[in-house]
């Protein structure tokens, strides 16, 4: 049997599960993974307690929970196989999952019922985050900003986030992630690649929180293969497989995975080789002379999580996102109908309908207020008030009076509109539909 796994972008990684003799365990059913390192062949029973193990053993061995507290989970994709073994291997713990709903098309609302019914099915409590609804924006409107070729860090700051707000939000002192022995070293050999050994003692096992009362973070699957990660999905048939992020763009981690990889075809245990260096001789060589006062941890001046700046990166970033988004808020001078719709919606919108008595016809659009272009002039003191709070949509007729006008307060620095081609532009439909829309002011 064949199985494509959908990697984040566009590639696909293709798993082989085919009998490939006796298993090495119990001798008895026939094994379909080799686990070349351990000169293992295994069948699909023994693979899954191989696995389990493992995980229970890395727990123990670095103490990363003990059995009173609450373990959260991302729940992301790539955490889907953690979750599932985790609660295998510590039946009565505690364990409490995050999905964060981050917007991306074809993918995350997809993913988020498959994460609802997996939690169900292994009966974990669920929590989930939309970032939309929560905080206004998605990952995919990155793509306006300077940060389009790094979508994945991106995703990756924003989530590491959230995550730490949700644990401290559920009371969980723990926060486990999907970090597997190929993102480790990995991600090790990158930053060894540009001399961030600060950035090299995060990859530890356990990360004791940077601040009083946020949870430790904690790697369960620093010693898991990632394609060991990928066979137990499928094995699992936990049905995530088909789910591929659109994200996806090269990074030099990636380059760095796929060489290892090559490494591996004759070096067996070549990842494992690397945790250990980093684990055993580079990260204490770095503690040891690594000055604990030197790091000034503070509280982000926005979100409150833990920086070592006044302003988080997350933050940082989701400020520079609203600033592009706002400019091309500003580009827009001209909506049509179901911008205004939308617009009406929100409280702070004044509507004036800048026809003369001349132009007067049956349309009209509720609540405007009627100011003649001629007679602008003579009511600007009082828009002034509303220009730092309103937006202002003008229209008239065949939309070109109006345009004048939108130019003319945009001059002095209003948000104004123009309704584009004016109100007989409208079809008689569009014209019910604005006149039952519910607006104030
Ligand atoms: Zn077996
Ligand atoms: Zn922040």
């Amino acid at each position: 049997m064949e199985i494509f796994y959908g990697k984040c972008g566009i590639g696909r990684i293709k798993l082989k599960l085919e009998p490939i003799g006796k298993c090495s365990r119990c001798r008895k059913n026939s094994a379909i993974i080799e686990i070349r390192y351990a000169k293992q062949k295994l069948c699909q029973s023994c693979f899954n307690n191989f696995f389990i193990n493992r995980i229970r053993r890395v727990v123990e061995e670095f103490k990363m929970f003990n059995k009173n507290e609450r373990v959260a989970v991302s729940g992301g994709k790539d955490s889907v196989a953690l979750l599932h073994a985790l609660k295998m291997a510590f039946k009565d713990q505690d364990i409490f999952a995050f999905y964060i709903n981050l917007g991306i098309n074809y993918y995350s609302d997809h993913l988020e019922k498959k994460v609802i019914k997996l939690c169900e099915d292994l009966k974990i409590p669920l929590e989930i985050y939309n970032l939309k609804e929560k905080e206004g924006y998605t990952i995919d409107e990155f793509l306006i900003t300077k940060y389009k070729d790094k979508m994945c860090s991106v995703c990756g700051t924003i989530k590491r986030n959230i995550f730490t707000l949700l644990s401290v939000k559920v009371n969980a002192n723990v926060l486990a992630t999907g970090h597997n022995l190929d993102d480790t070293v990995s991600t090790m050999m990158s930053l060894f690649l540009i001399g961030d050994f600060e950035a090299i003692r995060k990859l530890k096992p356990v990360l004791k929180p940077l601040l009083n009362g946020y949870p430790r973070k904690i790697k369960p699957l620093i010693t898991t293969p990632e394609i060991e990660d990928l066979y137990y999905v499928s094995l699992n048939e936990l049905p995530l497989q088909e789910c591929s992020c659109p994200h996806g763009e090269i990074t030099t981690i990636k380059q760095i995975k796929n060489w290892i990889d090559e490494l591996e075809k004759t070096q067996p245990d070549i990842k494992f080789r690397l945790l250990s260096i980093f684990r055993k001789k580079i990260i204490p060589l770095y503690e040891k002379n690594l000055n604990e006062e030197l790091e000034d941890i503070k509280a982000c001046s926005i979100c409150s999580m833990p920086s070592n700046s006044e302003i988080c990166s997350k933050c940082k970033r989701v400020l520079e996102l609203k600033e592009y988004k706002q400019k091309l808020e500003d580009l827009k001078i001209e909506i049509d109908y179901k911008e205004l719709q939308k617009m009406l919606k929100e409280n702070n919108v004044i509507v004036i309908d800048v026809r003369s008595s001349d132009e007067m016809n049956e349309l009209k659009i509720e609540n405007s207020i009627n100011i003649p272009s001629e007679e602008i002039e003579k009511h600007l003191k009082n828009l002034l008030k509303f220009k730092k709070t309103h937006k202002i949509v003008l229209y008239c007729n065949s939309g070109r009076k109006s345009y004048a006008l939108t130019i003319r307060l945009r001059n002095m620095g209003f948000k104004a509109y123009n309704l584009k081609d004016g109100i007989l532009a409208l079809n008689f439909s569009d014209y019910e539909n604005l006149l039952s829309s519910s607006w104030s002011d």
